[in-house]
Protein backbone atom coordinates (compact mmCIF):
# COMPACT_ATOMS: atom_id res chain seq x y z
CA UNK A 1 0.00 0.00 0.00
CA UNK A 2 1.55 3.32 -1.28
CA UNK A 3 0.87 5.83 1.68
CA UNK A 4 1.23 9.94 1.87
CA UNK A 5 0.58 12.77 4.22
CA UNK A 6 0.25 16.16 3.38
CA UNK A 7 0.47 19.39 5.59
CA UNK A 8 -0.59 22.43 4.30
CA UNK A 9 0.06 26.45 5.20
CA UNK A 10 -1.37 29.32 3.89
CA UNK A 11 -4.32 30.87 2.35
CA UNK A 12 -7.52 29.43 0.93
CA UNK A 13 -5.87 28.56 -2.57
CA UNK A 14 -3.32 26.53 -0.97
CA UNK A 15 -6.23 24.69 1.10
CA UNK A 16 -7.91 24.12 -2.19
CA UNK A 17 -4.82 23.11 -4.08
CA UNK A 18 -3.96 20.95 -1.64
CA UNK A 19 -7.93 18.79 -1.64
CA UNK A 20 -6.93 18.84 -5.52
CA UNK A 21 -3.47 17.10 -4.84
CA UNK A 22 -4.85 14.60 -2.28
CA UNK A 23 -7.80 13.76 -4.95
CA UNK A 24 -4.76 13.08 -7.94
CA UNK A 25 -2.66 11.14 -5.12
CA UNK A 26 -5.68 8.99 -4.36
CA UNK A 27 -6.17 8.19 -8.30
CA UNK A 28 -2.95 7.19 -8.31
CA UNK A 29 -3.43 4.59 -5.72
CA UNK A 30 -1.62 6.02 -2.50
CA UNK A 31 -3.72 6.15 0.70
CA UNK A 32 -3.89 9.17 2.82
CA UNK A 33 -2.59 9.29 6.53
CA UNK A 34 -3.15 11.58 9.88
CA UNK A 35 0.68 11.35 10.37
CA UNK A 36 3.83 11.91 8.73
CA UNK A 37 5.07 8.82 10.91
CA UNK A 38 2.41 6.87 9.21
CA UNK A 39 3.38 7.68 5.16
CA UNK A 40 6.28 6.84 2.57
CA UNK A 41 5.50 10.13 1.14
CA UNK A 42 5.02 13.18 3.10
CA UNK A 43 3.87 16.44 1.13
CA UNK A 44 4.52 19.82 2.27
CA UNK A 45 2.38 22.50 0.85
CA UNK A 46 4.16 25.64 1.39
CA UNK A 47 3.05 29.05 1.71
CA UNK A 48 5.41 32.19 1.13
CA UNK A 49 3.74 35.09 2.04
CA UNK A 50 4.63 35.91 5.61
CA UNK A 51 8.18 36.95 6.86
CA UNK A 52 10.70 34.00 6.80
CA UNK A 53 8.31 32.13 4.97
CA UNK A 54 11.79 29.76 3.85
CA UNK A 55 13.10 29.53 6.83
CA UNK A 56 10.19 28.14 8.62
CA UNK A 57 9.68 25.48 5.53
CA UNK A 58 13.01 24.58 6.02
CA UNK A 59 13.04 24.33 9.86
CA UNK A 60 10.09 21.82 9.14
CA UNK A 61 12.01 19.68 6.34
CA UNK A 62 14.50 19.18 9.35
CA UNK A 63 11.92 17.91 11.98
CA UNK A 64 10.66 16.21 9.58
CA UNK A 65 13.65 14.41 8.36
CA UNK A 66 14.90 12.90 11.86
CA UNK A 67 12.19 10.40 11.93
CA UNK A 68 11.87 10.15 7.98
CA UNK A 69 14.00 7.18 7.71
CA UNK A 70 13.19 5.20 4.22
CA UNK A 71 10.51 8.50 3.32
CA UNK A 72 10.33 10.31 0.33
CA UNK A 73 9.53 14.37 0.87
CA UNK A 74 7.65 16.47 -1.50
CA UNK A 75 7.56 20.30 -1.82
CA UNK A 76 5.07 21.74 -2.87
CA UNK A 77 3.51 25.51 -3.39
CA UNK A 78 5.16 28.98 -3.38
CA UNK A 79 8.19 28.04 -1.66
CA UNK A 80 8.44 24.97 -3.74
CA UNK A 81 8.40 27.19 -7.05
CA UNK A 82 10.29 30.27 -5.59
CA UNK A 83 13.10 28.15 -4.05
CA UNK A 84 13.07 25.69 -6.96
CA UNK A 85 16.03 23.31 -7.02
CA UNK A 86 17.74 24.90 -4.26
CA UNK A 87 15.60 22.94 -2.14
CA UNK A 88 17.45 19.92 -2.78
CA UNK A 89 20.78 21.72 -1.91
CA UNK A 90 19.17 23.08 1.15
CA UNK A 91 17.70 19.92 2.08
CA UNK A 92 19.05 16.92 0.22
CA UNK A 93 16.44 14.41 1.65
CA UNK A 94 13.86 16.24 -0.33
CA UNK A 95 12.87 14.64 -3.97
CA UNK A 96 9.84 16.52 -5.45
CA UNK A 97 9.51 19.88 -5.52
CA UNK A 98 6.54 21.14 -7.90
CA UNK A 99 5.08 24.74 -8.23
CA UNK A 100 1.25 24.98 -8.35
CA UNK A 101 1.19 26.05 -11.81
CA UNK A 102 2.42 22.07 -12.38
CA UNK A 103 0.54 20.26 -10.21
CA UNK A 104 -1.59 18.68 -13.71
CA UNK A 105 2.18 16.78 -14.17
CA UNK A 106 2.05 15.41 -10.57
CA UNK A 107 0.81 12.17 -11.75
CA UNK A 108 4.24 12.22 -13.98
CA UNK A 109 6.17 13.10 -11.21
CA UNK A 110 4.71 10.62 -9.15
CA UNK A 111 5.54 7.96 -12.02
CA UNK A 112 9.39 9.27 -12.24
CA UNK A 113 9.75 9.28 -8.54
CA UNK A 114 8.48 5.72 -8.02
CA UNK A 115 10.56 4.42 -11.04
CA UNK A 116 13.60 5.71 -8.61
CA UNK A 117 14.77 9.10 -9.96
CA UNK A 118 15.71 10.81 -7.24
CA UNK A 119 15.28 14.37 -7.74
CA UNK A 120 12.21 15.10 -9.38
CA UNK A 121 10.44 19.00 -10.13
CA UNK A 122 7.54 20.29 -11.60
CA UNK A 123 8.53 24.46 -11.75
CA UNK A 124 7.37 25.78 -14.95
CA UNK A 125 5.03 28.56 -15.02
CA UNK A 126 4.03 28.63 -18.50
CA UNK A 127 1.18 26.21 -18.24
CA UNK A 128 -1.96 26.71 -20.55
CA UNK A 129 -4.07 24.50 -18.51
CA UNK A 130 -5.74 25.05 -15.41
CA UNK A 131 -5.78 22.40 -12.76
CA UNK A 132 -9.47 21.19 -13.08
CA UNK A 133 -9.83 17.44 -11.40
CA UNK A 134 -12.96 15.95 -10.28
CA UNK A 135 -10.89 13.53 -8.44
CA UNK A 136 -10.91 16.74 -5.66
CA UNK A 137 -11.25 15.59 -2.09
CA UNK A 138 -12.90 18.08 -0.34
CA UNK A 139 -12.08 18.72 3.79
CA UNK A 140 -15.34 20.65 4.60
CA UNK A 141 -18.32 18.69 4.14
CA UNK A 142 -20.54 21.82 3.76
CA UNK A 143 -18.41 24.37 1.72
CA UNK A 144 -16.85 23.76 -1.46
CA UNK A 145 -14.01 25.79 -3.32
CA UNK A 146 -14.20 26.48 -6.85
CA UNK A 147 -11.12 27.79 -8.33
CA UNK A 148 -12.12 29.96 -11.17
CA UNK A 149 -8.76 32.00 -12.08
CA UNK A 150 -5.16 30.60 -11.28
CA UNK A 151 -2.25 33.14 -10.96
CA UNK A 152 -1.77 36.98 -11.01
CA UNK A 153 -1.16 39.61 -13.87
CA UNK A 154 -0.71 42.48 -10.84
CA UNK A 155 2.09 43.65 -9.93
CA UNK A 156 2.36 44.31 -6.33
CA UNK A 157 5.32 45.57 -5.27
CA UNK A 158 5.55 43.21 -1.64
CA UNK A 159 3.83 40.26 -3.49
CA UNK A 160 5.71 36.96 -4.67
CA UNK A 161 2.25 35.18 -5.88
CA UNK A 162 2.96 36.93 -9.53
CA UNK A 163 6.49 34.66 -9.78
CA UNK A 164 4.91 31.90 -7.69
CA UNK A 165 1.62 30.78 -9.52
CA UNK A 166 2.28 32.55 -12.78
CA UNK A 167 0.57 34.35 -15.56
CA UNK A 168 -3.80 34.50 -15.10
CA UNK A 169 -5.22 31.67 -16.25
CA UNK A 170 -9.57 31.01 -16.41
CA UNK A 171 -11.55 28.58 -16.42
CA UNK A 172 -14.32 28.37 -18.94
CA UNK A 173 -17.79 29.10 -17.57
CA UNK A 174 -18.69 26.08 -18.84
CA UNK A 175 -16.58 24.20 -16.57
CA UNK A 176 -17.10 26.36 -13.07
CA UNK A 177 -20.75 25.52 -13.50
CA UNK A 178 -20.74 21.90 -14.47
CA UNK A 179 -18.71 21.82 -11.07
CA UNK A 180 -21.02 23.95 -8.84
CA UNK A 181 -23.79 21.59 -10.81
CA UNK A 182 -21.79 18.07 -9.15
CA UNK A 183 -21.27 20.18 -6.02
CA UNK A 184 -25.11 21.01 -5.60
CA UNK A 185 -25.98 17.41 -6.64
CA UNK A 186 -23.46 15.92 -3.91
CA UNK A 187 -25.09 17.84 -1.12
CA UNK A 188 -23.03 20.80 -0.91
CA UNK A 189 -25.13 23.91 -0.50
CA UNK A 190 -22.41 26.65 -0.12
CA UNK A 191 -19.63 27.51 -2.88
CA UNK A 192 -16.85 29.33 -2.78
CA UNK A 193 -15.16 31.09 -6.06
CA UNK A 194 -11.67 31.10 -5.40
CA UNK A 195 -8.74 33.20 -7.06
CA UNK A 196 -6.10 35.49 -6.64
CA UNK A 197 -8.26 38.11 -8.19
CA UNK A 198 -11.29 36.80 -9.11
CA UNK A 199 -12.59 40.72 -10.20
CA UNK A 200 -10.58 40.09 -13.29
CA UNK A 201 -12.34 36.10 -14.57
CA UNK A 202 -12.93 36.15 -18.30
CA UNK A 203 -14.59 33.07 -19.59
CA UNK A 204 -11.95 31.96 -22.15
CA UNK A 205 -15.25 31.11 -23.84
CA UNK A 206 -17.28 32.17 -26.95
CA UNK A 207 -19.98 33.26 -23.89
CA UNK A 208 -17.32 35.73 -22.42
CA UNK A 209 -18.64 35.84 -19.22
CA UNK A 210 -17.27 38.54 -16.75
CA UNK A 211 -17.13 38.01 -13.07
CA UNK A 212 -20.10 39.58 -12.02
CA UNK A 213 -22.21 37.19 -14.29
CA UNK A 214 -20.27 34.02 -13.49
CA UNK A 215 -21.57 35.60 -10.38
CA UNK A 216 -25.02 35.56 -10.44
CA UNK A 217 -25.21 32.59 -12.32
CA UNK A 218 -23.50 30.92 -9.60
CA UNK A 219 -26.31 31.56 -7.34
CA UNK A 220 -28.46 30.05 -9.82
CA UNK A 221 -27.82 26.94 -9.54
CA UNK A 222 -30.43 24.61 -7.86
CA UNK A 223 -29.27 23.50 -4.46
CA UNK A 224 -26.76 26.34 -3.77
CA UNK A 225 -28.05 28.73 -1.27
CA UNK A 226 -24.84 29.97 -0.35
CA UNK A 227 -21.76 31.92 -3.52
CA UNK A 228 -18.93 33.80 -1.62
CA UNK A 229 -16.42 34.61 -3.45
CA UNK A 230 -12.52 35.36 -3.09
CA UNK A 231 -10.20 37.49 -3.44
CA UNK A 232 -11.15 41.08 -4.99
CA UNK A 233 -8.49 43.31 -6.34
CA UNK A 234 -9.98 46.93 -6.05
CA UNK A 235 -9.01 48.42 -9.60
CA UNK A 236 -11.34 45.20 -11.33
CA UNK A 237 -13.90 45.30 -8.92
CA UNK A 238 -16.47 47.00 -10.53
CA UNK A 239 -20.13 48.30 -9.56
CA UNK A 240 -21.81 44.92 -11.33
CA UNK A 241 -20.92 42.76 -9.09
CA UNK A 242 -22.70 44.91 -5.94
CA UNK A 243 -25.51 45.09 -8.43
CA UNK A 244 -25.38 41.37 -8.47
CA UNK A 245 -25.38 40.45 -4.65
CA UNK A 246 -28.38 43.32 -3.86
CA UNK A 247 -30.48 40.94 -6.59
CA UNK A 248 -29.67 37.60 -5.90
CA UNK A 249 -30.09 36.50 -2.58
CA UNK A 250 -27.83 32.90 -2.86
CA UNK A 251 -24.68 35.60 -3.06
CA UNK A 252 -23.74 36.00 0.17
CA UNK A 253 -23.78 39.97 1.75
CA UNK A 254 -20.35 40.40 2.53
CA UNK A 255 -17.26 41.31 0.33
CA UNK A 256 -13.88 41.16 0.85
CA UNK A 257 -11.92 44.11 -0.48
CA UNK A 258 -8.47 44.70 0.36
CA UNK A 259 -6.96 48.12 0.29
CA UNK A 260 -3.47 47.45 2.29
CA UNK A 261 -3.30 51.25 2.93
CA UNK A 262 -5.20 53.99 3.52
CA UNK A 263 -2.40 56.44 1.88
CA UNK A 264 -2.52 57.39 -1.64
CA UNK A 265 0.94 57.54 -1.50
CA UNK A 266 1.95 54.40 -0.40
CA UNK A 267 -0.77 52.53 -2.91
CA UNK A 268 1.21 53.89 -5.76
CA UNK A 269 4.17 53.10 -4.15
CA UNK A 270 2.85 49.38 -3.33
CA UNK A 271 1.78 49.46 -7.08
CA UNK A 272 -1.70 48.55 -5.97
CA UNK A 273 -3.40 50.82 -9.40
CA UNK A 274 -6.32 52.72 -7.34
CA UNK A 275 -5.64 55.48 -5.25
CA UNK A 276 -7.90 55.75 -2.30
CA UNK A 277 -10.34 57.72 -3.45
CA UNK A 278 -10.78 55.20 -5.72
CA UNK A 279 -11.12 52.52 -3.37
CA UNK A 280 -13.77 54.63 -1.08
CA UNK A 281 -15.93 54.15 -4.43
CA UNK A 282 -16.17 51.42 -4.57
CA UNK A 283 -17.09 51.53 -0.62
CA UNK A 284 -20.04 53.71 -1.27
CA UNK A 285 -21.28 51.09 -3.95
CA UNK A 286 -21.61 48.67 -1.35
CA UNK A 287 -22.94 51.39 1.43
CA UNK A 288 -25.97 51.93 -1.14
CA UNK A 289 -26.44 48.42 -2.21
CA UNK A 290 -29.79 47.25 -1.93
CA UNK A 291 -29.18 44.59 0.82
CA UNK A 292 -26.53 45.56 4.11
CA UNK A 293 -23.19 44.41 3.39
CA UNK A 294 -19.82 43.12 5.27
CA UNK A 295 -16.80 45.01 4.59
CA UNK A 296 -13.59 43.10 5.66
CA UNK A 297 -10.07 44.11 4.26
CA UNK A 298 -6.54 43.07 4.74
CA UNK A 299 -4.00 46.06 5.70
CA UNK A 300 0.00 45.96 5.73
CA UNK A 301 1.37 48.21 8.17
CA UNK A 302 5.55 49.57 7.91
CA UNK A 303 5.35 49.54 4.06
CA UNK A 304 9.16 51.12 2.90
CA UNK A 305 8.24 54.79 2.83
CA UNK A 306 5.39 54.89 5.08
CA UNK A 307 5.11 57.82 7.60
CA UNK A 308 2.92 58.49 10.22
CA UNK A 309 1.00 60.85 8.19
CA UNK A 310 0.38 57.72 5.98
CA UNK A 311 -0.23 55.76 8.66
CA UNK A 312 -2.69 57.56 10.14
CA UNK A 313 -4.69 58.30 6.84
CA UNK A 314 -5.01 54.21 7.03
CA UNK A 315 -6.57 54.85 10.53
CA UNK A 316 -8.79 57.52 9.38
CA UNK A 317 -9.95 54.75 6.43
CA UNK A 318 -10.87 52.11 9.27
CA UNK A 319 -13.47 54.69 10.77
CA UNK A 320 -14.78 55.79 7.62
CA UNK A 321 -15.22 52.43 5.84
CA UNK A 322 -16.49 50.78 9.70
CA UNK A 323 -14.75 47.37 8.36
CA UNK A 324 -16.71 43.74 10.04
CA UNK A 325 -13.31 42.76 10.40
CA UNK A 326 -9.55 42.74 8.93
CA UNK A 327 -6.43 40.67 8.26
CA UNK A 328 -3.52 43.25 9.49
CA UNK A 329 0.01 42.30 9.30
CA UNK A 330 3.78 44.32 9.35
CA UNK A 331 5.56 44.60 5.67
CA UNK A 332 8.09 41.83 5.26
CA UNK A 333 10.38 41.79 2.93
CA UNK A 334 9.86 38.94 0.16
CA UNK A 335 12.56 37.87 -2.39
CA UNK A 336 12.86 39.20 -5.85
CA UNK A 337 10.09 41.58 -5.21
CA UNK A 338 9.96 45.54 -6.52
CA UNK A 339 9.35 46.63 -2.98
CA UNK A 340 13.15 45.38 -2.15
CA UNK A 341 14.59 48.21 -3.97
CA UNK A 342 12.54 50.81 -2.10
CA UNK A 343 14.09 53.09 0.64
CA UNK A 344 12.15 54.48 3.19
CA UNK A 345 12.50 51.15 5.31
CA UNK A 346 10.37 51.42 8.88
CA UNK A 347 11.57 49.72 11.61
CA UNK A 348 10.55 47.00 13.50
CA UNK A 349 9.64 48.02 16.43
CA UNK A 350 7.77 51.06 14.64
CA UNK A 351 5.62 48.57 12.89
CA UNK A 352 4.86 46.36 15.91
CA UNK A 353 3.61 49.95 17.44
CA UNK A 354 1.35 50.39 14.03
CA UNK A 355 -0.10 46.98 13.94
CA UNK A 356 -0.62 47.60 17.47
CA UNK A 357 -2.76 50.33 17.81
CA UNK A 358 -4.34 49.55 14.70
CA UNK A 359 -5.92 45.91 15.87
CA UNK A 360 -6.76 48.09 18.95
CA UNK A 361 -8.47 50.31 17.16
CA UNK A 362 -10.11 48.09 14.77
CA UNK A 363 -11.45 45.69 17.64
CA UNK A 364 -13.28 48.90 18.80
CA UNK A 365 -15.19 48.99 15.58
CA UNK A 366 -15.86 45.55 15.39
CA UNK A 367 -17.76 45.85 18.83
CA UNK A 368 -19.78 48.35 17.78
CA UNK A 369 -20.59 46.61 14.18
CA UNK A 370 -21.64 43.95 16.12
CA UNK A 371 -23.83 45.47 18.46
CA UNK A 372 -25.97 46.70 15.53
CA UNK A 373 -26.88 42.51 14.97
CA UNK A 374 -28.29 42.26 18.23
CA UNK A 375 -32.07 41.52 18.95
CA UNK A 376 -32.12 40.65 15.13
CA UNK A 377 -32.58 37.39 13.35
CA UNK A 378 -30.05 35.53 11.55
CA UNK A 379 -29.83 32.38 8.90
CA UNK A 380 -26.75 30.16 9.87
CA UNK A 381 -24.83 27.47 8.33
CA UNK A 382 -24.38 25.33 11.14
CA UNK A 383 -20.53 24.41 11.10
CA UNK A 384 -19.87 22.42 14.23
CA UNK A 385 -20.83 22.07 18.34
CA UNK A 386 -18.61 22.97 20.85
CA UNK A 387 -19.02 20.71 23.62
CA UNK A 388 -17.51 22.68 26.19
CA UNK A 389 -20.55 25.23 26.23
CA UNK A 390 -23.31 23.24 24.30
CA UNK A 391 -23.49 26.13 21.72
CA UNK A 392 -23.68 25.30 17.80
CA UNK A 393 -21.44 27.43 15.67
CA UNK A 394 -23.31 29.07 12.56
CA UNK A 395 -21.89 30.93 9.84
CA UNK A 396 -24.15 34.23 8.87
CA UNK A 397 -24.24 35.41 4.99
CA UNK A 398 -22.03 38.14 6.54
CA UNK A 399 -19.03 35.49 7.54
CA UNK A 400 -19.82 36.08 11.16
CA UNK A 401 -19.32 33.73 13.68
CA UNK A 402 -22.98 33.05 15.31
CA UNK A 403 -22.77 30.45 18.64
CA UNK A 404 -26.11 29.77 19.59
CA UNK A 405 -28.32 27.57 21.82
CA UNK A 406 -31.18 25.20 20.96
CA UNK A 407 -33.57 24.77 23.75
CA UNK A 408 -35.26 20.97 22.89
CA UNK A 409 -34.39 18.85 20.50
CA UNK A 410 -31.27 16.78 19.97
CA UNK A 411 -30.97 16.12 16.39
CA UNK A 412 -27.63 17.03 14.43
CA UNK A 413 -27.88 20.69 12.96
CA UNK A 414 -24.39 20.33 11.04
CA UNK A 415 -24.78 21.31 7.67
CA UNK A 416 -28.63 22.81 8.41
CA UNK A 417 -29.19 26.36 7.56
CA UNK A 418 -31.26 27.50 11.21
CA UNK A 419 -32.67 31.10 12.56
CA UNK A 420 -30.90 32.65 15.15
CA UNK A 421 -31.88 35.60 17.54
CA UNK A 422 -28.61 37.37 18.22
CA UNK A 423 -28.72 37.74 22.22
CA UNK A 424 -24.72 39.10 22.48
CA UNK A 425 -22.12 40.96 20.51
CA UNK A 426 -18.12 40.82 20.80
CA UNK A 427 -15.62 41.87 18.47
CA UNK A 428 -15.23 38.24 16.57
CA UNK A 429 -18.41 36.71 17.49
CA UNK A 430 -21.91 36.86 17.87
CA UNK A 431 -23.84 34.61 20.38
CA UNK A 432 -27.78 34.06 20.52
CA UNK A 433 -30.63 31.36 20.41
CA UNK A 434 -32.09 29.38 17.85
CA UNK A 435 -35.69 30.26 16.70
CA UNK A 436 -36.73 27.81 14.37
S1 LIG B 1 -3.22 41.27 -6.74
FE1 LIG B 1 -1.28 41.94 -5.88
S2 LIG B 1 -1.29 41.11 -3.79
FE2 LIG B 1 -2.86 39.96 -4.94
S3 LIG B 1 -1.78 38.16 -5.71
FE3 LIG B 1 -1.69 39.70 -7.34
S4 LIG B 1 0.27 40.76 -7.00
FE4 LIG B 1 -0.19 39.62 -5.11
Amino acid sequence: MKTFYIETFGCQMNAHDSEKVVGTLMAQGYTQVETPDEAELVFYNTCSIRDKAEQKVFSRLQQFKKDGKGKKFAVLGCVAQQEGERIFEKAPHVSLVCGSASYTKLPDLLVQLETGNKRVTGLSLDTDQTFDTPLTRRDNPYRAYITIIEGCDKSCAYCVVPMTRGPERSRTSVSVMKEAGDLARAGYTEIQLLGQNVNSYRDPSAAGWDFAKLLDEAGRVPGIRRVRFTTSHPRDFVKEIIDAIGENPALCNHVHLPVQSGSSKVLDAMQRQYTRDEYMRRIEWMKSARRPIAISTDIIVGFPGETEADFEQTLALLDEVGYDSIFSFKYSQRPNTPALRLDGHVPEEEKTRRLMILQEKQRAIQIKQNAVYVAQVEECLVEGFNQATGQWIGRTSQNKTLNFLRRGGDDDLRGRYVEARVTRAGPNSLAGECVN
